[in-house]
């Protein structure tokens, strides 16, 4: 039995199995990405969103780009009746897989759907969610579509902050950890041997995921809450930020 092309493009899927054309795609990944996207955007724009979106919509790969795997430039022109546009960036770094690229495509065009049908930013809102659940419906064969890109970035060196567990990936030891203090809490970076924790040695964190979530989701809010609460001091605006996590996650999980 033959899996869809959009099956096919999972790293797991046994060759025996897989679309041709997907396989073609997945094997010769680095050379073939530029066309894989553009395939992929085809069949988006055509089951899911009724080729509403522009033909030409624009998408680039982002050398630079290390903490997301991908995200949306939004675009008004104000001389042309507020007329929409919209630029999708994917970090080359990141989508490093047929797989990758199919996952955060389709997160990233219905951020642009929002814009350019409803003229709206919601971040991950209703609009936003509307779409991954109609994409989600239409292709049951790919992973729901979250609402951050959880992916590990395989840069060599990761410093994390010893307070709040926000981390940033370095591919060098570029970062003067005497200098330098975590954006959120300002607290210490300290280095983590990236091979040692993918061999799950003692150095690694008991859950190594869930400072990364709050750090994001700090980022995320903490300036909504200090916009919200002028006299708390950063500590408190921390504190805050925790529970609301906290509690966040009880409902959601
Ligand atoms: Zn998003
Ligand atoms: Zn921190």
């Amino acid at each position: 039995e033959k899996y869809s092309f959009l099956k096919s493009l999972s790293s797991d899927t046994p060759d025996n199995h897989a679309d041709r054309e997907a396989l073609r795609f997945s094997k010769n990944f680095k050379k073939m990405k530029e066309d894989l996207t553009k395939k992929l955007f085809k069949i988006y724009n055509d089951t899911v969103f009724d080729n509403q979106l522009p033909e030409d919509l624009q998408i680039l790969w982002n050398k630079r780009l290390l903490k997301t795997a991908g995200y949306c430039v939004y675009r008004k022109n104000v001389k042309v009746h507020d007329s929409k546009t919209v630029r999708i960036e994917l970090s080359t770094k990141v989508c490093d897989s047929a797989e990758r690229v199919r996952d955060t495509l389709i997160h990233e065009l219905c951020h642009a759907a929002v814009w350019l049908l409803h003229g709206k930013n919601d971040g991950h809102g209703p609009y936003w969610r509307i779409w991954a659940k109609k994409a989600n419906l239409t292709h049951p064969e790919i992973p729901v579509i979250a609402r951050c890109h959880s992916y590990s970035i395989s840069t060599k060196y990761t410093y994390q902050c010893s307070k709040c567990g926000y981390s940033i990936g370095r591919h060098s030891k570029s970062l003067d950890t005497s200098r330098k203090v975590c954006g959120f809490c300002h607290g210490e970076f300290v280095l983590l041997n990236n091979q040692k924790m993918s061999r799950g040695s003692a150095s690694t964190p008991a859950t190594p995921r869930t400072p990364n979530k709050f750090a994001m989701y700090v980022k995320e809010n903490y300036s909504t809450v200090k916009e919200k609460e002028k006299d708390l001091k950063h500590g408190d605006i921390m504190k805050l930020l925790g529970k609301q996590f906290a509690e966040k996650n009880k409902i959601s999980s």
